[in-house]
C-alpha cells in the first residue's frame, strides 16, 4: 500500500493506495479516480472527520481522541477501522482506545517504523506492540512516497462466515447398540417420538424377520415414558 501527498509519486498501477479526506492535502478522492482499480483507504487528519482510517500522530490527532472518533467517525462500510500511529505511540494509542472501551480486536493497527526493511511492527521483528500493518519506507522507489505491508483484513478479504451446523435430521434419530452376546440392534426414533427396534437374530447373522444384512422388519416401542 502507498501513500504521499504528492499523486504523481505513485507507481502506475498500485495495488492499494492510502489518501487523506481533509487537512491540507486531501488526496483521498483524487486518488479514487486517478487509481480505480486500487483498494482504498481513506484518513482522517482530526477528530472530526469521517474515514475508515484515523492519523494519531502529533500536529493531528491525539491518542486520546481515538475513542470517540473511533465512536462518532470511523467508517467501516469498506473494511475494519484503522487507527494510524508512529510504532513508538502504539502503547500509548492502544491504552488510550483501550480506557475508552475499544479494545484492540476492534480496530487494525497501522503502525509508522521507518527501518527501510519491510516489516510488520511486533514483538518478533522491531520490537514495538503487534501492529496489523506498518509503514516501513517513506523514500519508496526512491521517491517521495511511503510504502506499507498491510495484512490480509485491511482489504477484500472478509473474515470467512461461520459455518452454520447442518440441520438434525428431523424425521429419524438413528442408533445401533451391541447387546451382551453380541447381537447388534438398532433403535429409531421417528419425528412424532415413536421408537422402532430391529435386531439381529445372532452375532453377525441376520436381522430378525430379515434377509441376511437387510434390515426389513422393525418393531414399535411406542414413546419414551415420562
Ligand atoms: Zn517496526
Amino acid at each position: 500500500m502507498y501513500d504521499s501527498i504528492d499523486l504523481s509519486q505513485f507507481p502506475s498501477n498500485p495495488e492499494a493506495v492510502a489518501g487523506y479526506v481533509g487537512g491540507y492535502w486531501p488526496t483521498y478522492n483524487e486518488l479514487c479516480k486517478k487509481f480505480p482499480n486500487a483498494h482504498h483507504l481513506s484518513i482522517a487528519v482530526n477528530k472530526s472527520q469521517r474515514a475508515r482510517c484515523f492519523d494519531i500522530e502529533p500536529g493531528n490527532a491525539v491518542p486520546s481522541d481515538g475513542p470517540a472518533w473511533f465512536k462518532n467517525y470511523g467508517d467501516d462500510s469498506e473494511g475494519p477501522i484503522v487507527i494510524y500511529c508512529g510504532a513508538s505511540a502504539s502503547q500509548q494509542v492502544i491504552n488510550a482506545m483501550s480506557s475508552g472501551g475499544i479494545a484492540r480486536s476492534r480496530y487494525l493497527l497501522w503502525s509508522a517504523h521507518y527501518t527501510y526493511k519491510e516489516h510488520t511492527c511486533g514483538p518478533g521483528t522491531c520490537g514495538y506492540p503487534q501492529a496489523d500493518g506498518t509503514q516501513w519506507t517513506d523514500k519508496a522507489m526512491g521517491r517521495n512516497l511511503d510504502q506499507s505491508i498491510v495484512s490480509d483484513a485491511f482489504f477484500g478479504t472478509a473474515p470467512a462466515p461461520t459455518p452454520t451446523p447442518p440441520e438434525p435430521a428431523d424425521e429419524l434419530s438413528i442408533c445401533t447398540v451391541v447387546n451382551a452376546d453380541g447381537r447388534l440392534e438398532t433403535f429409531v426414533q421417528t419425528d412424532e417420538g415413536q421408537i422402532w427396534h430391529s435386531w439381529q437374530v445372532a452375532p453377525n447373522a441376520g436381522w430378525e424377520g430379515s434377509a441376511p444384512g437387510k434390515v426389513t422388519k422393525w418393531q414399535s416401542m411406542g414413546r419414551p415414558g415420562g
